[in-house]
């Protein structure tokens, strides 16, 4: 688990600066959402932070550790994409399991991880089938277990459930949250769907042209929009 702090944080492409000079504090354990019109900056926000973008200007620290030149395996944070990534031709253990390829832990360890994660996410019953034979909404599931086997000190999820239907989103939404409420893990959420951000945000981000509007708890950003 984790803070994650942005100071004066600027994006530009080329000469253009698409994020202003951001500064937040995301408390260990807070789960924020990031909200805003499409092309505000929440995915370019999320994406430096997960190191997949180059900082231009100031600081990202996860924890104390100062990661701007830190590449994304080693700032232990997992992304959640919407368009799951998970592999066709595995099955949902060994899907699960590619999370920790690379990792020195021992088998029954990692073992004993995938076994974990299934059930948190109610796969269990389904660990030898394959994505074909899953609903998006288990689908989704699994990317999620491949990620939290890797035991991140955050996670952040871009658009996670914008493929997903409104039933599906619905129930996505309350096992993310249930999740959250386990785990205990720091995550940093983008979304565009208002319903999302006010039932799951500890506290929501407003983003506006590559600045923070506003930024308060679910109640506080509806009673004064
Ligand atoms: P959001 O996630 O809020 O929709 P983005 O972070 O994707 O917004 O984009 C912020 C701004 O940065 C937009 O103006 C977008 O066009 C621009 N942008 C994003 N990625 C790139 C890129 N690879 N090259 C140039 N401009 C980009
Ligand atoms: P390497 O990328 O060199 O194989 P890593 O230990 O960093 O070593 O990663 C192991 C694999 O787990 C990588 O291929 C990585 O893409 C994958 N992986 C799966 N899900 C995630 C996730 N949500 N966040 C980060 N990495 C993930």
């Amino acid at each position: 688990m984790a803070t994650i702090t942005l100071r004066n944080l600027v994006k530009a492409y080329g000469n253009v600066e698409v994020i202003h000079g951001i500064d937040l504090d995301i408390a260990d354990g807070e789960f924020v959402v990031f909200v805003g019109p499409s092309g505000c900056g929440k995915s370019t926000t999320l994406r430096m932070i997960a190191g997949l973008e180059e900082v231009t200007g100031g600081e990202i620290r996860i924890g104390d550790r100062l990661v701007n030149d830190v590449d994304p395996k080693g700032r232990n944070i997992a992304m959640v994409f919407q368009n799951y990534a998970i592999y066709p031709h595995l099955t949902v253990r060994q899907n699960i399991a590619f999370g920790l390829y690379t990792s020195p832990l021992s088998r029954a360890e990692k073992d004993a991880r995938v076994t974990d994660a299934a059930q948190m996410l109610g796969l269990t019953p389904l660990l030898d089938r394959r994505p074909s034979a899953l609903s998006g909404g288990q689908r989704q599931r699994v990317a999620m277990g491949r990620a939290m086997v890797r035991d991140p000190a955050a996670f952040l999820f871009d658009e996670p459930l914008s493929n997903l239907d409104a039933q599906l989103r619905a129930q996505m939404r309350i096992e993310i949250k249930r999740l959250h409420s386990r785990l205990g893990t720091t995550i940093a959420y983008v979304t565009h769907d208002q319903v999302e951000a006010m039932t799951m945000a500890d506290r929501i981000v407003v983003m506006k042209d590559g600045h923070i509007l506003q930024a308060g708890a679910p109640m506080e950003i509806y009673e004064n929009p």
